[in-house]
């Protein structure tokens, strides 16, 4: 079976893009859990925090970078969420790594 994020990376897969450089893309979550909800990846496939090596660890730190510019160009002064969902017990459902990005309203903490 193919790769969801894969699919939205090579354009087969439509999305709402809001970010890209050569190795990261951000697009709108299609199933928003707050006002703001972008979903933040590596453009290699790396299938989750699980994965994440001396090797490939700088895309990750670019993800950051991503997610402040983000919150730039999108005005979440009100500040913002993170969120990496790794494997079953941590709910990840798509193995591509990804970073939730959630804003626009109060978040619980801590999450359920
Ligand atoms: P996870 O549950 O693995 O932490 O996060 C996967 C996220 O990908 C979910 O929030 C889900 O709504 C989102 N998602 C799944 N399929 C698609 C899709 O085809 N397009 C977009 N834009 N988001 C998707
Ligand atoms: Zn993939």
């Amino acid at each position: 079976m193919g790769c969801i994020f894969c699919g939205i990376i090579s354009g087969d897969i439509p999305s709402q893009k809001i970010y890209e450089t050569e190795t990261v893309l951000a697009f709108k979550d299609i199933d928003p859990k707050a006002p703001f909800h972008a979903v933040i990846i590596p453009k290699a496939h790396i299938k989750s925090a699980m994965e994440i090596t001396g090797e490939n660890s700088p895309v990750i730190a670019e993800i950051f970078e991503a997610a402040a510019k983000i919150a730039t160009d999108e005005n979440l002064a009100g500040g913002f969420r993170l969120v990496n969902n790794c494997g079953a017990d941590g709910g990840q459902t798509v193995d591509h790594f990804h970073i939730h990005m959630l804003a626009g309203r109060v978040l619980a903490w801590p999450p359920g």
